[in-house]
């Protein structure tokens, strides 16, 4: 028997005006996971109108008391990791290790986000009049828009459900439709941590009706998505003047310097290129190698890789998932037969895994050049580049010869190399060091160039992607003053 799920709108669950469902399964073995609601218009507009008229009471509740709830939220989730972690790797494949880390992500985004209903500061500043008092504060958008991916399906939904909700906004949240069940089960337990009704709203269905009904919608004051570049353009395309926050794609580099601990690094590019078998935005695919180390490296890399078990995530035994989906496996196999086009040399890897999921052999391709579609193009699964460079200049050209910037990293034991790469390097995060994945809650998180359009998650930045800046002067002098015109003396 395959449980169907429904839309929460307006403080119940109810099916879609379109009569009809989908089917998520396990990317592990194919077997069904649930069905879902086949969202359309009619359902964002009566998801609409629910987070308007909830979104009046909740502006008003004393931001401490939003947080409150959040931290309610993380609490029971604590409780239950481990189902949730479970319900991760049963619908988006990932090792349960790290089916983890992804509920530990949204345990840390809603204990970080109830903290931040206590701050949510604004500034003060002097003012250029005498008896004159400025600052800021802060204020919800309205009702916003949140689509999400299915590669982090509790973390990345909590991300933005957390800063959205302690700002005050209601929501209408649209998951990936990989991974609805996560998303179902994350709304239900912050309706039982109190959120009220109306505020907040799933409504699951496809991208093209569902996704761009919410993003065309007039009453919609913000869009919130993560997920490919392709739809992040359009998004921006149909949006009109709503604020939108788009975290995208990346093709991250590693960069290994001659001087570094050989060992550790292959165990970062272990660890950044076939962890979440490579759909991480943030995954290592690009391993920008000294020449003079190469051929060590290379060595040591396969002899890691021969050792890594691919797998059902849920065996213990098991490190490496499945992709996602089929369309995923093609992608991928697609990228290797373009690498060896291109005249890459195929150093492991590049085959479908005979077996009842969505598998395919941790790949690894060597001599690549930095322009090869391999090495410029993101292919979000285990398949890596190794392209080899005479120093530090040449390594950090490289790096940047590519229109993403989201994540980086360098091994090196050499200061100089070190801060030359913090400072060169063109992403919105360098790790030193440490491999290309892990980023903690209370830093802000996001690209440069194509990965996104400026806006960060996470950390206190997070709150400014749900949150409008008010001005307020406040003139007890008693009389008219005006600024830039009366000239104030300095006695
Ligand atoms: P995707 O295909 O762009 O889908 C993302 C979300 O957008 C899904 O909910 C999808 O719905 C929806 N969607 C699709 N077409 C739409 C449209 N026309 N209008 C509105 N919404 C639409 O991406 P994905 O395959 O789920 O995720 C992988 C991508 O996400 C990679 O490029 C990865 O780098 C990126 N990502 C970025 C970050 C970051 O923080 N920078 C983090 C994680 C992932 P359906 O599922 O119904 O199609």
């Amino acid at each position: 028997m395959v449980t169907t799920y429904k839309h929460h709108i307006g403080g119940k669950w109810i099916r879609s005006f379109s009569g009809k469902t989908f089917m998520s399964i396990n990317p592990a073995n194919k077997a069904p996971v649930g069905k879902f609601q086949q969202g359309n218009r009619q359902d964002i507009d009566a998801a609409v109108r629910a987070a308007t008229s909830a979104f009046k009471s909740w502006k008003d509740v004393p931001a401490p008391k939003r947080g409150e709830i959040l931290l309610r939220a993380a609490q029971i989730l604590r409780k239950r990791k481990e189902k949730f972690a479970r319900i991760v790797t049963k619908e988006m494949g990932k090792v349960i290790s790290e089916g983890r880390g992804d509920v530990q992500e949204a345990i840390d985004i809603f204990e970080y986000m109830a903290g931040e209903g206590r701050r949510l500061f604004g500034h003060t500043t002097p003012s250029e009049l005498r008896n004159k008092f400025c600052m800021t504060f802060r204020q919800p958008l309205g009702v916003v828009g949140l689509i999400t991916p299915w590669n982090f399906p509790i973390a990345i939904p909590a991300w933005k459900l957390a800063p959205a909700l302690i700002c005050g906004n209601s929501v209408i949240f649209k998951p990936s439709s990989d991974t609805p069940l996560c998303a179902t089960k994350l709304v239900a337990l912050l309706i039982e941590a109190g959120i009220p009704s109306g505020v907040l709203n799933l409504v699951t269905g496809s991208g093209n009706d569902v996704g761009m009904a919410l993003v065309k919608h007039p009453s919609i004051r913000g869009i919130s998505f993560t997920g490919s570049r392709t739809v992040g353009e359009k998004i921006v395309q149909y949006a009109g003047l709503k604020r939108v926050g788009l975290e995208l794609g990346g093709k991250n580099p590693i960069i290994i310097m001659e001087d570094a601990d050989l060992e550790l690094a292959v165990e970062g590019v272990i660890w950044g290129g076939f962890g979440t078998t490579g759909q991480r935005c943030t995954a290592a695919s690009r391993v920008i190698v000294h020449h003079k180390v190469k051929k060590q490296f290379e060595k040591r890399l396969l002899d890691h890789i021969k050792k890594l078990r691919v797998g059902d995530g849920i065996k213990k035994t098991t490190d490496v998932g499945p992709l996602i989906n089929q369309k995923a496996v093609e992608k991928v196999h697609g990228y290797t037969l373009i690498g060896k086009q291109e005249g890459a040399r195929l150093l492991h890897g590049g085959r479908f895994l005979n077996k009842k999921g969505f598998f395919y052999e941790p790949t690894v391709f060597s001599d690549v050049s930095p322009s090869m579609r391999i090495a410029q193009e993101e292919i979000f699964g285990p398949s890596i580049s190794i392209i080899a460079v005479k120093d530090i200049k040449e390594a950090i050209d490289v790096c940047n010869r590519i229109e993403y910037g989201l994540s980086s990293s360098i091994y090196t034991n050499n200061i100089q190399n070190a801060f030359l790469a913090i400072e060169k390097i063109e992403a919105g995060i360098t790790y030193v060091n440490a491999s290309t994945i892990g980023s903690e809650v209370h830093l802000p998180f996001g690209g440069v160039k194509l990965t996104g359009n400026g806006t960060r998650e996470a950390g206190i930045e997070g709150i400014y992607e749900f949150s409008e800046t008010k001005t307020i002067y406040v003139d007890y002098s008693g009389k008219l003053q005006k600024a830039q015109i009366d000239d104030v003396m300095v006695r």
